[in-house]
């Protein structure tokens, strides 16, 4: 380790900018921490040609003062296979830099904390989706991204939760067939299925973190404040997702946020989305249910820091496994 980095006048002066971005939601107490912090980071991206490429459930600090491009994963995914620079640090979890890996095969791809795992991507394994095959041998793959390469590399198509629907129809006319397969996520199966007439099979995967808001819960938020908007991920369950007012992936709800303005609103989804978006919106009320994810969680100041100077941990893709999960997601890219 480096020698840490102090809140010294100039980096106050250097970082100012910056928490005018984050002022609503940060105390300024609290930026004493994590202003060094920024400073330095910002520093080494520029010495090393590095980006962060930050999801939309990072902590703010991280989402708004570090991260060069935020979005979800299918915004991500685009940006790793477009950028110029030579390092990608993924402020994600490690589904997601294996895809930025598999996207940008030339790129060293570092991740902060190789434990910031994913209980969907950890429900299937590559030997579960070739007994899937073999038992619907005519049927096409669709997999959410949110699976590791060697579980993209057994699929037809993945798909992200924003445009599921799409992909789903699209393969199912490709393939000519009015069932597909879709992994791992079952009740993300379940909303794309009521949403279209293909029939899906699906898998007993769940995010650990969507799949524990329930509708009474959605119900007690509505009684408690009267004309309150409800934004609902489709990682949730379907009876959550029929109470919401609205149902789509993060950038679909952070897009209904902004061109909607609801006047009080309560966003389904992992706790630091709200944040990163109430920051932005300082005239929307938000009221923050709290289900944090505890691999994204992993993922701090501190842990990119430490991944930039000593360029730890590098994310590595068997290049044979790299080629075959490509397919998949460029067939996705194509879609849209
Ligand atoms: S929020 Fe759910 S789907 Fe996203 S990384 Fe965490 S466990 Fe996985």
């Amino acid at each position: 380790m480096g020698v840490e980095p102090a809140f010294t006048p100039d980096v106050a002066r250097a970082t100012e900018g910056l928490y005018a971005k984050v002022a609503t939601i940060i105390p300024r107490v609290e930026w004493a921490v994590h202003a060094p912090l920024i400073a330095e980071i910002n520093r080494l991206k520029r010495e090393k040609n590095a980006v962060i490429l930050a999801h939309n459930y990072m902590t703010p600090e991280i989402f708004h003062c570090v991260g060069d491009f935020a979005g979800d994963s299918l915004a991500l995914a685009r940006e790793a296979a477009r950028t110029d620079a030579k390092v990608i640090v993924q402020a994600g979890v490690h589904f997601m830099a294996e895809t930025s890996k598999i996207l940008s095969p030339e790129k060293t791809v570092l991740i902060p904390d190789m434990r910031a795992g994913c209980s969907l991507a950890s429900s299937i394994s590559g030997a579960d989706v070739r007994l899937l095959k073999q038992k619907y041998p005519s049927l096409p793959v669709v997999t959410y991204v949110n699976t590791s390469a060697e579980v993209k590399a057994e699929s037809d198509i993945c798909c992200t939760s924003g445009n599921a629907v799409a992909v789903v129809e699209a393969i199912a006319r490709d393939f000519g067939v009015d069932t597909v397969i879709m992994i791992p996520d079952k009740y993300l199966a379940r909303n794309v299925a009521a949403k279209t007439g293909v029939k899906v099979i699906t898998w007993e995967g769940a995010c650990e973190v969507h799949e524990r808001f329930t509708a009474a819960e959605i119900r007690d938020y509505r009684a408690a404040h009267p004309g309150i908007t409800v934004l609902a991920h489709p990682e949730c369950p379907p009876d959550v997702v029929a109470e919401a007012d609205f149902a789509g992936s993060t950038a679909a709800m952070i897009a209904y946020v902004g061109s909607h303005k609801p006047r009080r609103v309560v966003m389904v989804t992992e706790c630091s989305m709200s944040d990163n978006v109430a920051a932005e919106n300082p005239d929307v009320d938000f009221i923050r249910p709290c289900n944090l994810c505890p691999h994204m969680k992993r993922i701090t100041l501190e842990g990119i820091l430490h991944s930039l100077r000593t360029m730890t941990h590098e994310v590595v893709v068997d290049p044979v496994v790299a080629a075959r999960a490509r397919a998949p997601i460029d067939r996705m890219l194509a879609v849209q």
